[in-house]
């Protein structure tokens, strides 16, 4: 497995409307997608900003993927996301040195990707995220 870069920094968002306010009229940065995941839950904004970008994640029901988080921790940082090659390697890696991958295999992302969480208490706090292949 072999990481290219920081992909994306996933942000939990009650309202992603209210939020906006922040990242486009403050930042002046765009909303260049929004696509929902009815499965997970989720309604996700795509905000470019360099060669990474910001992902905000809204709840679209209660139980949503992120509706723990947002009830445990509030909105925030939700996890980082780095861009890799070799996604199907990084279960049995990541076994090999003790980090708990939440799923057996990669799952199927957001824009087509395939994507690999690993669980934060084997991380020091960081939900990571790995993700193969490009948006768009
Ligand atoms: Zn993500």
């Amino acid at each position: 497995m072999k990481v290219n870069k920081i992909d994306h920094i996933g942000i939990a968002v009650k309202n992603a409307k209210e939020r906006l306010k922040l990242y486009e009229n403050f930042l002046g940065l765009k909303v260049e997608h929004i696509e929902d995941l009815p499965e997970r839950g989720l309604r996700v904004y795509f905000i470019n900003i360099g060669e990474t970008r910001f992902e905000l994640l809204e709840p679209l029901n209660e139980n949503s993927e992120i509706s723990g988080f947002l009830a445990k921790k509030g909105e925030g940082i939700h996890h980082i996301a780095v861009n890799v090659r070799g996604i199907e390697e990084a279960v049995e890696l990541a076994k090999s040195q003790g980090f708990q991958p939440l799923s057996e295999e990669p799952k199927l992302g957001a824009g087509g990707t395939k994507v690999l969480f690993l669980h934060p208490k084997t991380t020091g706090g960081i939900l990571l995220e790995l993700v193969e292949g490009e948006h768009k």
